[in-house]
């Protein structure tokens, strides 16, 4: 099986090492004479955009690099994610490949570093050397990596409940607390890892304020109802889920925490007024769904005014005039007074305007 990180077979061996340029192998050098590492073995995953190796230290500790290819065609498709976002509007060199290869595995490192901070599993990221990004191992003491969660063997059907709690709860604090949107999560990206979810591949992941951020979150929820849905697990629906993730205060009647809301929630059918768990309840529901799936979501004041989106929502959606899914509810109070879409984003980007912006090399 490829996906096993200490296979030593020949062949995958050789096609690993073309993957290498010889850049890339200077930097494995280097970081073999500092001690960092003493070996890299198999390939944990061959991806379009990157590589995942597994490594040795000269201690024995199992660690992940992650390697990001350097040619520039495979890089296009991320503009969707760079414009609008602060971190990239210096910087961003498009015909610099390598340039812009090292900012993603900067940003991926970033990323990952605010996840931890909040205290969401993820890889411990280490350090990163230009394209090349160095975290801890996710997997068992022999080396074999944690399966994904689309991979994993999970006997017990009730464990799934649990991990959708707690993955639902760990994208509200990605949100709030790491004002992040993770942009491509999936049951592809998250491993099953020690009884608990693991988010990876954060190195799209986009600011809570990005122009996009409300698209990229809906569809990351999106993934995980489905995913949870089709095990069996009692999910919120599409809607329901995004409020609770999106909003700043639950609503804490009686002062109930968090969990409580939750709960009660998930006990609840989807429509308050409707006390019938009938098959048109359920219709209407998942037709609700649909409409919010097609519903462009305002992220700032500016967007709700901005009538080339509108007219573009219009003639998108065949519809009378576009739906705006609890526009004003979503849309979060600025101190610095409406249309302040700039001004917001430079206050929550503070920390990684410092680095990131004298890139100087
Ligand atoms: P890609 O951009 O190629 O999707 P990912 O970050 O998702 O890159 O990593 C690809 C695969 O490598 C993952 O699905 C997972 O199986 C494996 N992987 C990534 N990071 C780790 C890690 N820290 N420990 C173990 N396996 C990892
Ligand atoms: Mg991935």
């Amino acid at each position: 099986p490829s996906s096993y990180a200490n296979m030593k077979d020949k062949s995958d061996r050789a096609t690993n090492e073309q993957v290498l340029d010889p850049r890339t192998r200077i930097i494995l050098f280097k970081m073999i004479g500092r001690g960092l590492i003493q070996e890299v073995n198999g390939c944990v995953s061959t991806g379009k955009e990157a590589n995942v190796y597994h490594a040795l230290t000269p201690e024995s500790t199992h660690l992940a690099l992650k390697i990001y290819k350097t040619s520039i065609l495979v890089f296009k498709d991320r503009d969707r994610y760079v414009s609008g976002e602060y971190r990239f509007r210096r910087g961003y060199n498009r015909k610099n490949p390598r340039k812009m290869v090292r900012l993603w595995a900067e940003k991926e490192l970033r990323n990952l570093r605010r996840l931890r901070a909040a205290g969401i599993p993820c890889p411990e990221p280490l350090e990163v050397r230009e394209n090349v990004l160095v975290m801890s191992f996710l997997g068992d003491r022999e080396g074999w990596a944690s399966p994904r969660l689309k991979d994993a063997k999970i006997e017990d059907q009730s464990i799934y409940a649990s991990l959708y709690t707690e993955l639902i709860f760990n994208i509200r604090k990605l949100f709030h607390q790491c004002k992040l949107v993770h942009a491509d999560l999936s049951e592809y990206n998250i491993l099953y890892h020690d009884s608990h979810l693991y988010i990876i591949d954060v190195s799209q992941s986009v600011e809570h304020d990005h122009p996009s951020a409300f698209d990229f979150l809906r569809n990351d929820i999106k993934n995980v109802e489905d995913f949870f849905s089709k095990m069996g697990v009692n999910c919120l629906g599409l809607r329901r889920s995004f409020e609770f993730i999106v909003k700043e205060n639950l609503d804490h009647t009686n002062g109930t925490s968090d969990e409580d809301v939750f709960k009660k929630l998930l006990s609840t059918p989807e429509e308050p007024s409707r006390n019938d768990s009938t098959e048109a309840a359920v219709g209407q529901s998942a037709h609700e769904d649909a409409v919010f799936k097609k519903s462009f979501i305002p992220r700032t004041l500016g967007d709700l005014f901005d009538p080339e989106r509108d007219i573009a929502a219009l003639s998108l959606d065949g519809l009378e005039r576009p739906i705006y899914a609890n526009t004003i509810e979503l849309v979060q109070p600025t101190s610095s007074g409406p249309a302040g879409a700039d001004s917001v984003r430079a206050d929550v980007s503070g920390e990684s305007q410092v680095s990131l912006s004298d890139d100087g090399s």
